[in-house]
């Protein structure tokens, strides 16, 4: 089993550190781990978000991130697998539709085994950053049209193998009014089309919302669509590698999936499901 959704940004970049994920991965049962740290811990990636440097809400957060350099990042997984771990090379990449180029540019510069495209940002709100923050005063049912509108624009960009927790935008448990099925459905198609993968994450459960990503119906859906799946934890420390995976295994096996896939080299492999 893998855990393909990891951050190491909590800690130092060296060996003893990205060491405690490996030995709680292995208490778990888990026999590949990827580490996707955000791409903005990098300095490197200061092109893909600098507009949001001209907003004051986000100043204090973009001057807590952007300290490190993707090489030393690359050098520490290396040494990672040098060591012995079983670990993909793997990014988490913030998506904004005015910087496709950017992020092209950038992911081709290095070598990924796998790229997972992110929606943290409806324009400049970071709606998943706090409950009190945006959400009371914005209607839900544009948020949800908002999110769906970006998410759509990044399947169809041609720049990631997986996207991440794919209606995080019930993080903390804001529902649209509006009925949406239509418009999910027509995500869900472009996903298909696009030959990307998605995320069952078991990081919903810790989060105000109590349920994992994407919501049943959704899983469903992308399973009748033959959309390939990872199983993630979205830990950010050692203890949450992992975390809960048997459930999002279980809640696959439930929407219809007999495989979850792994990546190596941005190329896919189908494996079955242990069973439980
Ligand atoms: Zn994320
Ligand atoms: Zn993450």
């Amino acid at each position: 089993m893998i855990d393909y959704h990891i951050h190491l940004e909590r800690g130092p970049y060296n060996l003893e550190w990205l060491k405690q994920f490996w030995v709680q991965a292995e208490l778990q049962g888990i026999t590949e781990i990827g580490i996707t740290e955000h791409a903005h811990e990098f300095r490197e990636f200061v092109p893909v978000y600098e507009h949001l440097w001209e907003e004051p809400s986000s100043a204090s957060w973009i001057q807590r991130h952007f300290h490190r350099s993707i090489d030393d990042y690359l050098a520490l997984l290396n040494a990672g697998q040098q060591a012995g771990i079983p670990l993909k090379v793997g990014l988490e990449a913030d998506y904004f539709p005015k910087r496709e180029g950017e992020i092209r540019s950038l992911l081709r510069r290095y070598d990924f085994d796998y790229v997972l495209g992110s929606v943290h940002f409806l324009g400049d709100w970071s709606f998943d950053w706090g409950s009190d923050l945006g959400w009371p005063e914005r209607d839900a049912d544009e948020a949800y049209l908002a999110y769906l509108i970006v998410m759509e624009k990044m399947a169809q960009s041609n720049l990631f193998d997986v996207l991440a927790h794919l209606d995080v935008i019930k993080v903390f448990g804001y529902r649209a009014q509006r009925n949406l099925d239509g418009q999910w459905m027509a995500l869900l198609q472009i996903i298909a089309e696009a030959g990307l993968a998605i995320e069952v994450s078991t990081a919903g459960l810790r989060k105000p919302v109590g349920e994992i990503y994407p919501h049943f119906s959704l899983l469903k859906d992308a399973a009748r669509l033959n959309i390939p799946i990872t199983i993630a934890s979205d830990a950010h420390t050692p203890f949450d590698v992992g975390d809960r995976w048997q459930e999002a295994v279980a809640l696959a096996k439930r929407a219809g999936y007999a495989h979850y896939c792994s990546f190596k080299g941005r190329q896919r492999a189908d494996h079955q499901f242990p069973s439980l």
